[in-house]
């Protein structure tokens, strides 16, 4: 039995999401498709602050990273090289008795895990989607939607070369959106069918692969403890050599203690030189680098660490989520770091009558300017407050009738509950010390 303990269900998470508006059932109105969620008002705040979160690490504070958005259909031929149309399969086993489908390598044992029953014999599913591309929809006419968006970074390495005068080693970043048609979805946004990657293929020189993973391993884990989730609830864990992919030398996952257990949040591999020098072969075209120290041409080695926007999200979500003791009731307060939260400041006027609220709007249109801000009028105070601390607003600015007489306002902090008092004048500066990050 592991001590790590969950922050919260994930029923309760599933609920808060869709109360609040962060993630509802894709097409909710006509009974929903399974496995398939949309983003609400404040979850794709959330989401993009953690992409947000993601590019600023990884490509605008390093001189060694460039991005990349490539596009989902690609040539039906970089899976063929890429090894995607003869290998990326699951295998699969359906219950002779109560037909539910199960992954092989997801169950123990020989039976049907719903009923016991007896299982078929795995059969190797490949999960990438397909499409036809133009009017005509013959076996030419085939395309896959892109299972991972690594491709579309190799097909680009010299584009990327040759347009930015990158030195060995340097590394592409990549966010967008991937599909595979999984056998068995599930745990809310944890595993689905679309989702979103942030991916890096960083190119270095043989023989100085083992040391850049290493490297790239402790940042990335780093980065989600740096961003507020719990150590205890964090892990790594190295692959074994009958799990490693088609392309991997070694590799190392980041999980996460998820309400199911032990999951992974991001795989960070050793590629080699794979890919390259299988798109080489594929296209015919010359894939390598000339290391003016050396005088040499050599295809680099790829470490690739590639992590699940929906999955991270989801992460900070859960292990923002706190209920705390607050008198005879229980407050729930989502603990989002500052660079993370939908909204970074609640305007919350005492009144909803002039001229109170001609000075509330005028601090929020202020603050708009920098921020995402809320603005709030209705039932008590300590109502607000609640509604701010569950979807996780650091700082609520109220306006009271002092205000129009001293011109400062009351900002309370979400996780201390403590509360200033501040000129009006000072606000944005207050905040933007309080909010840097
Ligand atoms: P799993 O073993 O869970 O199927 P994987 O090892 O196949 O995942 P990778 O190919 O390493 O996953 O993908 C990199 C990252 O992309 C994962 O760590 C995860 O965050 C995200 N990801 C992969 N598949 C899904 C999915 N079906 N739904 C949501 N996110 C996913």
């Amino acid at each position: 039995m592991s001590e790590v303990q969950a922050t919260t269900t994930m029923e309760k998470i599933v609920s808060l999401a869709k109360r609040r508006g962060f993630i509802f059932q894709s097409s909710e109105i006509y009974g929903g498709l399974n496995s398939c969620w949309d983003y609400g008002p404040l979850g794709v705040e959330l989401k993009n602050n953690v992409k947000r979160a993601w590019w600023r690490k990884v490509v605008q504070e390093r001189d060694d990273m460039v991005g990349l958005d490539a596009s989902i259909l690609m040539h039906p031929r970089v899976w063929e090289a890429s090894g995607h149309v003869a290998g990326f399969t699951d295998p699969l086993v359906d219950c002779k008795v109560c037909k539910q489908r199960f992954r092989a390598d997801h169950i123990e044992g020989d039976r049907c895990p719903a009923c016991g029953g007896e299982l078929t014999e795995a059969r190797q599913f490949n999960l990438m989607f397909k499409t036809f591309m133009g009017p005509v929809e013959d076996s030419a006419a085939v395309v896959f939607m892109r299972p991972e968006t690594a491709q579309g970074i190799f097909v680009n390495f010299n584009n990327v070369l040759t347009t930015t005068r990158m030195k060995l080693p340097f590394g592409v970043a990549q966010i967008g959106k991937s599909f595979r048609n999984e056998i068995t979805p599930g745990n809310f946004t944890f595993r689905t069918r679309e989702f979103e990657q942030m991916e890096i293929e960083y190119f270095v020189k043989p023989g100085t692969d083992e040391e850049i993973h290493r490297q790239w391993i402790e940042q990335r884990f780093q980065w989600y403890i740096d961003l507020g989730i719990s150590k205890e609830r964090l892990r790594l864990r190295e692959h074994a050599k009958d799990e490693l992919a088609h392309y991997a030398k070694g590799c190392y996952d980041i999980e996460y203690y998820f309400p199911m257990g032990w999951s992974e949040l991001e795989g960070i591999a050793n590629r080699t030189d794979f890919d390259l020098k299988r798109h080489s072969e594929f296209s015919g075209q010359r894939l390598d680098y000339f290391d003016q120290e050396s005088n040499e041409h050599y295809v680099p080695y790829v470490i690739e660490p590639s992590a699940g926007a929906d999955r991270g999200t989801l992460a900070f979500l859960l292990d923002a989520y706190h209920e705390e003791p607050d008198k005879d009731e229980v407050r729930v307060v989502l603990k989002l770091h500052r660079a993370l939260a939908p909204y970074k400041v609640a305007i919350l006027p005492l009144s909803k009558k002039e001229p109170l609220v001609n000075m509330a709007k005028g601090i929020e249109k202020e603050l708009r300017k920098y921020w995402m801000v809320d603005y709030d009028d209705s039932k008590a105070i300590g109502r607000r407050y609640r509604r701010q601390d569950e979807i996780g607003t650091p700082y609520c600015v109220t306006v009271d009738f002092q205000s129009l007489e001293d011109q400062a306002v009351t900002v309370r902090d979400r996780d201390t509950m403590e509360q200033e008092r501040v000129p009006v004048a000072e606000l944005s500066k207050y905040l933007w010390e309080k909010l840097a990050w």
